[in-house]
């Protein structure tokens, strides 16, 4: 077989089964690349499988929002394409500002969000109320709306990838640990090392989520992706969450809801001031009943639909994967090794643009979606860090 400019196939090596990695084999294999993916654990196993499933234009740095308008044209039609109905839904994301200063600060990104052709808007407090009936509106200044925001459900999503990019030629191995990435004499990749056999590649893909720092560190790269433990637990709330009630986020206070089925909501916040750097062979996938109280009373404070009555379902914590200005590092960083790592609480909604990224890296040698060269690894070292002003914990 050929690649798509008849020369011998890229052999790739991804090291990861999450949607990052999934993304990447597909469109990989679409470009004539011979693709593995190997997965240490199961498909979905990390944290895809914990996400929220939040999709969003609405950042404030131009690479965020690119990634991910980019992304949303393949949500759009991602069920025709892949033939998975994902459950997406555009009820947009609603930022909400209690103080002037954060609401100047939210007229200023939707100035820089519709320069690049994201339709948000700011919204006054009625406005806001109109979208978010069980809103306390009076408790805001303004707030930020844009409707082509939305939710999918990441198992189905990481589904439609894991089938396409078996289908298009790509082996999935599953309990396969990846414990060394070989290099030449010249630094270039020439493989991996499982626990059981030597794996061959002109290219590594570092698709390992809140493992990163551990596969960076095989050919000698300190990443700083730090491992750092969300939560998020779905609730009956006191009425329910109708489905058109945008992803609601109190930007002040860092509550967030959004609607589930069914008149339920899923709700979160980081409030802690204490971030430690979790394990992520081992670190708690539970929440505490504190958090859970907390994350209700804050709730409170926001809109009718949460309060005593209130009651928790299902709570879980999964890892955001954090680098120091929360932008993910997206690069070949030495030769044959590329990183696609980093992706805070952005990953699952900017997957099918990152996939099509590192696909264009292998088989280009350089990316054309997307202009992520702010996006490397020695951007901390070098006074590179970028700013974005939506983080949502
Ligand atoms: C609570 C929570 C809510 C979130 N909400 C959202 C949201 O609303 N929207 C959004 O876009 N993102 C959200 N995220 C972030 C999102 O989940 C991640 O950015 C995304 O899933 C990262 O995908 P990944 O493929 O990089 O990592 P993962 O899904 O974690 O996959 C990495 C895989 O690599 C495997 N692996 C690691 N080391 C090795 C090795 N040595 N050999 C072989 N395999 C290895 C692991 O087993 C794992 O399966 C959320 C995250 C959390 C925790």
């Amino acid at each position: 077989m050929t690649n798509e400019y008849g020369g011998d196939p890229e052999n790739v090596v991804v090291v990861g089964g999450g949607i990052i990695g999934l993304a990447s084999a597909y469109y990989l294999e679409q470009r004539g690349a011979d693709v593995t993916v190997l997965e240490k654990s199961s498909i979905g196993a990390g944290n895809t499988g914990r996400a929220n499933g939040g999709i969003r234009a609405q950042f404030t740095s131009p690479v965020s929002s690119a990634l991910s308008k980019e992304s949303i044209e393949v949500w759009e039609s991602f069920d025709e394409q892949f033939g998975v109905d994902i459950k997406y839904r555009r009820p947009g994301y609603l930022f909400l500002a209690r103080t002037e200063s954060t609401a100047e600060q939210f007229r200023e990104n939707v100035a820089k969000q519709n320069e690049q052709d994201i339709p948000s808007r700011f919204v006054t407090p009625q406005e806001a109320k109109e979208l978010c009936p069980g809103l306390y509106h009076e408790e805001f200044v303004g707030g930020t709306y844009c409707p082509i925001d939305g939710i999918a459900d990441p198992h189905l999503a990481l589904q439609g990838f894991s089938d396409a990019a078996r289908e298009s030629g790509a082996e999935i191995r599953t309990k396969t640990k990846v414990v060394d990435v070989l290099q030449n004499g010249s630094g270039e990749v020439t493989g991996v090392e499982t626990e059981a056999e030597t794996i061959p590649a002109d290219f590594v893909v570092n698709a390992a989520g809140a493992w990163a720092k551990q596969v960076g560190k095989m050919v000698d790269i300190d990443l700083p992706v730090d491992p750092k433990r969300r939560k998020l637990m779905v609730v009956d709330p006191e009425e329910p969450v109708s489905e058109d009630v945008p992803f609601t986020v109190d930007s002040d206070h860092g509550f967030h809801f959004r609607p589930e089925r069914k008149g339920a909501a899923v709700a979160g916040g980081h409030f802690s001031d204490a971030d430690p750097e979790e394990d992520p062979d081992d670190f708690s996938t539970s929440t505490s009943i504190d958090w859970a109280a907390e994350v209700i009373e804050r709730g409170a404070e926001v809109a009718s639909y949460f309060g005593p009555e209130t009651r928790v379902n299902q709570g879980w914590a999964g890892l955001y994967a954090v680098t120091p200005d929360h932008h993910p590092i997206l690069e070949e960083t030495i030769p044959g090794f590329i990183n696609a790592v980093g992706f805070s609480g952005h990953g699952f909604m900017q997957s099918p643009a990152t996939g099509q990224i590192v696909a264009e890296i292998v088989t280009n040698g350089s990316p054309s979606l997307v202009d992520v060269s702010s996006l490397t690894a020695d951007r901390f070292a070098n006074g590179g860090h970028l700013r974005e002003g939506t983080v949502i914990d």
